[in-house]
């Protein structure tokens, strides 16, 4: 065999998931217990947490902050590795304003697809370029894609870094525009809290291939938003508020 036995591996739970649907749900879908905990949100409907995924970024990073700061309210920011090395300062700015920040890895990879030391590899760099900018450590992980294996769990449990997914989506990701992310947030909102939740909201002040997108849709909608939970009396934490 010339393959190393942990590319083997992933070779083989990766047939094992394009053969079956229930791994392949316990692998993608965000909600899934499966392969073990991960934090989703607390049992208050009345809690909403915003989550800012792909930065630290060009623009949009900063005037988020400005945006959440005019609300009074902190966020929690997954920021990837390789734009923490090349913008520190944003990072230093989002932590001194009281916002939590966590990793989503160096590179942005699929981690469902790695190796084991790919996995430790993409966290580990991570943490070590944010915890180097803020000198504290590293408790969140959020994976690229909500994508996971039971790998995934073990090595960022070792790293001490806990699992975090969402169940509100803004799908800011596509070009849709501030009245569309807000609607679909509040579509979200409404579905977690019907369910007795409260709601973790996925969005994004970065995108992962590259520094400087265009993310002015999503700080719109947070404005709008913001003003929309204070009117229904929402508290906005931060997620180690449900841990
Ligand atoms: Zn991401």
């Amino acid at each position: 065999m010339s393959h190393p036995s942990s590319v083997v591996l992933a070779t083989a739970a990766l047939s094992t998931i394009a053969a079956g649907g229930t791994l392949a749900y316990a692998a993608l879908s965000p909600q899934s217990q499966l392969f073990g905990r991960t934090l989703i949100a607390g049992r208050d409907p009345g809690e909403a947490a915003l989550t800012y995924d792909d930065g630290p970024n060009d623009a949009a990073t900063m005037q988020l902050l400005e945006v959440l700061a005019r609300h009074s309210v902190r966020a929690t920011f997954f920021m990837i590795g390789r734009f923490v090395h090349q913008r520190p300062e944003i990072v230093r700015a989002v932590s001194a304003a009281g916002h939590l920040v966590g990793n989503h890895t160096m590179t942005h990879p699929w981690l469902a697809w790695q190796p084991d030391r790919v996995i430790r590899e993409e966290l580990r760099g991570c943490n070590q370029a944010l915890e180097d900018v803020l000198g504290a450590p590293i408790r969140y992980m959020r994976p690229p894609h909500g994508a996971r294996r039971p790998a995934v769990l073990r090595i960022a449990r070792e790293l001490g870094l806990t699992l975090v997914q969402w169940n509100v989506m803004g799908n800011d990701w596509a070009p849709i525009g501030p009245d569309r992310v807000l609607r679909k947030v509040q579509r979200g909102i409404e579905a977690a809290t019907g369910r007795g939740r409260g709601a973790n909201i996925l969005l994004h002040d970065g995108y992962h291939q590259g520094m400087g997108a265009d993310r002015s849709a999503t700080v719109e909608a947070t404005d709008r938003l913001l003003a929309q939970l204070r009117a229904n009396g929402q508290r906005v934490v931060t997620v180690d508020a449900w841990s």
